[in-house]
């Protein structure tokens, strides 16, 4: 993200003019400015940017970020063997496995994201979605598909939060928090640089962000890709304070026989939905837009926009198969509120 037109000299000046209308008497440090990195974490591409008041202090603050993102990349990927979730996987099935408290409460969450999703989210997807290899063009024949169906379920995860476990109902259960890890992982960071002092930040994983505050006195904008086009943005919201998360069919897929098998699972079937294209939810916690971008994908654009303006501070766009966007009534062209409007 570049940001055209914006001097550093300008970005202080606007900073000093909204502290003396803020009636603040000191001014701004001389050397606060934007800082921002970028780094491969959890499979995807980090990205933070953020105004610190002085070289040190921002430096402190990404490396604080990016130290969060390995930390729950360690705990949570599937792909490293020593991760809690991947002995969780070895175990669960055969005997109760102890969960430290993060992991119990962010996998009573995705439980809860599927009660609210009617089991559209579901973590034991995984169960199916292992026999998926989207970098190979690996796919499950249909009874192999079929039969590690059985074990999607995610009452088949049996978390008992007073003795702080897990145990699989089911002998095929696996499950992946990739549906919601990022968005969590961008949550936590920006908790973490709030406690650090910092003001005005985003947060990038993959397609979840997290903003903190305000660009100096204007929003924040991010931009909707358009699915079918790498460089190209379908549309761009204006956010301050706010997580955005996209799920799409182009992040990880193949093609085989004209269809596209990418990485979001209808638990019922195993099989990637193709009503949509992409989905963007927007709202005020970034572990919940994660969830509710992944479970609207698969509920579909009519029963995915009902859910949506069932939770009131949540909105949505949806973009379908045809590449038609369809937006929730809160962030629909006329009829926006809370300063949500797509200006693309
Ligand atoms: P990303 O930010 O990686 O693009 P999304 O938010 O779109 O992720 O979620 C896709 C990921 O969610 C998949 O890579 C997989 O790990 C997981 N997933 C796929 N289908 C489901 C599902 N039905 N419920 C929960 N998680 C899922
Ligand atoms: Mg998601």
């Amino acid at each position: 993200m570049t940001h055209p037109g914006l001097t550093i000299g300008a970005r202080a000046r606007r900073a000093a003019t909204t502290a003396a209308l803020l009636g603040v008497l000191a001014a701004p440090p001389v050397h606060a400015e934007w800082a921002s990195a970028e780094a491969a974490i959890m499979g995807t591409a980090i990205r933070v940017e953020l105004w610190q008041e002085d070289a040190e202090q921002g430096r402190a603050a990404i490396d604080a970020v990016m130290g969060e993102m390995h930390r729950i990349d360690n705990l949570m990927s599937t792909y490293k063997d020593d991760s809690a979730l991947s002995d969780i996987n070895r175990r669960a099935a055969s005997q109760p496995v102890d969960l430290d408290d993060e992991l119990s409460e962010l996998i009573a969450r995705a439980l809860a994201f599927s009660e609210l999703t009617g089991g559209a989210f579901d973590i034991t997807y995984a169960s199916v979605g292992k026999l998926y290899d989207y970098r190979e063009g690996v796919k499950p024949e249909d009874a192999e598909r079929q039969s590690a169906l059985a074990a999607v379920d995610y009452r088949n995860v049996r978390l008992d939060a007073e003795a702080r476990t897990i145990r699989f109902a089911h002998p095929g259960v696996h499950i992946d928090l990739g549906g919601v890890a990022k968005g969590y992982a961008v949550e936590s960071s920006v908790r973490i640089l709030r406690r650090m002092g910092v003001e005005h930040a985003i947060v990038t994983a993959g397609g979840d962000s997290r903003i903190l505050g305000d660009r100096l006195g204007r929003p924040w904008t991010v931009g909707i890709r358009n699915p079918r086009d790498e460089d190209g943005i379908a549309t761009r919201i204006p956010l301050q304070d706010e997580a955005i998360s996209t799920s799409g069919d182009y992040e990880r897929y193949f093609e085989a026989d004209g269809v596209r098998y990418h990485h979001i699972l209808k638990p019922s079937t195993g099989e990637s939905p193709s009503e949509l294209r992409s989905v963007t939810v927007i709202g005020s916690d970034a572990t919940m837009t994660d969830a509710l971008s992944t479970g609207v994908f698969v509920l579909g654009r009519e029963r995915g926009l009902a859910l949506i303006e069932t939770l009131g501070d949540f909105e949505a766009v949806v973009i379908d198969a045809a590449g038609v966007m369809h937006y929730s009534s809160g962030l629909a062209p006329g009829g926006y509120s809370s300063g949500l409007k797509p200006d693309g």
